[in-house]
């Protein structure tokens, strides 16, 4: 007997799935291998201090897209936020993303923004079309910035040269000539007042949604199903049989104080003789809360290995063809969708997350009406 539908994974991806799901009235079988939904996104308060803790670091919600917006403020309170980084290099604090501040700060000049903007074109390297990180930096902001923010920390993030990430890693930051010192350009800013497991626990509070906890699934569970929905790794999905795909992993390390100990919610740090990318100071977070102590994890980037939990797809250049065969297993599947950071193996913030699950629910909708073959990948991995 069919059992309907499944939804491996209760993270932003599969809980929004079932919930479309659910409220165009299918029946949704969500399964979960952790104790607690909200996957990488995962909160939990400090049981000491009451702190809200990002468990597997900073996550701050920010998107251009007015729907997801909305969306996700169906299901929680958003307190307003405004991300503002600092980057620690050679005992020098300066404002990330770079602007007018870091440039005149790290040369020594007192810049106009035209001025800046002259100055920083004639450092810049004429790349005409930068294939990998290293290139898109040189092209864009020239040797002087790019060894300073860029090449140590970059190094420490991915553990691998910056030649072998993808160009457009590097573009996930702006350069600003003005003294904009927000990390995100996005006009949608916010952080859900009780965390993003709150949040994901009430995207799941539905009547036609069945969640189960510490289950894992494998292909085999699957194959009674109607449709499977699958937001783990790609590669896990297959048990790795063609070998595995490379994620970076995070090793926090936690530590206490009181007071206001950083001094900003993100310290990035980007000496290469600093082990770990940054601090994180969890309170500052939640600025809308008051605590006296404090709760900071020294976070460093560590290669995934079969028991640690995957966080970034590296989609090193070198690994295009094992993702190839991936994606040719998975095309030839029967009534399976790959969906998510995860599923697809892309590096995607959770808004762009949130969009693709809708897009995928609906898609699978329409497919399902028409007599079709539903998507096999939320968005296409290659
Ligand atoms: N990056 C860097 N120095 C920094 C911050 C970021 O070199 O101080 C690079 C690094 O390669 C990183 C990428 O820019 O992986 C994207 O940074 P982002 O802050 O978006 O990373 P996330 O918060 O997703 O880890």
């Amino acid at each position: 007997m069919s059992k309907g539908i499944v939804v491996v994974g209760a993270g932003f991806s599969g809980a929004v799935i079932a919930r479309q799901l659910a409220e165009a009235g299918l029946c949704v079988t969500v399964t979960e291998s952790r104790d607690h939904v909200g996957g990488n996104c995962h909160t939990s308060r400090d049981a000491h201090s009451g702190i809200l803790l990002h468990n597997h670091g900073p996550h701050i919600f920010h998107t251009g897209d007015r729907q997801v917006w909305d969306y996700v403020n169906r299901f929680a309170v958003f307190q307003p936020y405004r991300h503002a980084v600092r980057t620690t290099v050679a005992e020098n604090v300066y404002s990330l993303p770079v602007n007018l501040q870091t440039i005149n700060q790290f040369f020594g000049t007192a810049m106009r923004s035209d001025e800046a903007r002259d100055f920083i074109a004639s450092q810049s390297i004429d790349i005409p079309n930068p294939t990998n990180f290293e290139e898109a930096a040189l092209a864009s902001i020239g040797p002087a910035l790019y060894e300073a923010f860029f090449r140590g920390y970059t190094l420490k993030q991915w553990g691998c040269p910056p030649t072998d990430i993808p160009a457009a890693v590097f573009r996930r930051l702006p350069l600003r000539f003005n003294y904009d010192d927000s990390y995100f350009d996005h006009p949608y800013i916010g952080m859900p007042e009780n965390g993003y497991t709150a949040l994901i626990e009430t995207v799941l509070d539905h009547p036609l949604i069945h969640l189960h906890l510490n289950q894992h699934m494998s292909k085999a569970d699957l194959a009674s199903y109607d449709h499977a929905f699958w937001t783990g790794p790609l590669d896990g999905f297959f048990e790795h049989q063609f070998g595995r795909l490379g994620y970076r992993s995070l090793r926090f390390d936690e530590f206490r104080e009181r007071g206001d100990w950083l001094g900003c919610a993100v310290m990035n740090f980007g000496d290469e003789a600093v082990p770990y990318t940054r601090i994180t100071e969890h309170k500052h977070l939640a600025p809308w809360e008051r605590h006296d102590a404090s709760v900071l994890y020294a976070e460093t980037a560590i290669d995934c290995g079969p028991n640690d939990v995957p966080y970034y797809p590296t989609r090193r250049l070198d690994q295009r063809d094992l993702l190839v065969r991936y994606v040719e297993a998975a095309e030839a599947t029967i009534k399976k969708t790959f969906v998510g950071r995860l599923g697809t193996y892309r590096y995607i913030d959770m808004d762009v997350t949130i969009r693709e699950a809708m897009d995928t629910a609906a898609a699978y909708l329409s497919a399902k009406s028409d007599g079709t073959r539903p998507p096999v990948f939320s968005v296409h991995p290659l």
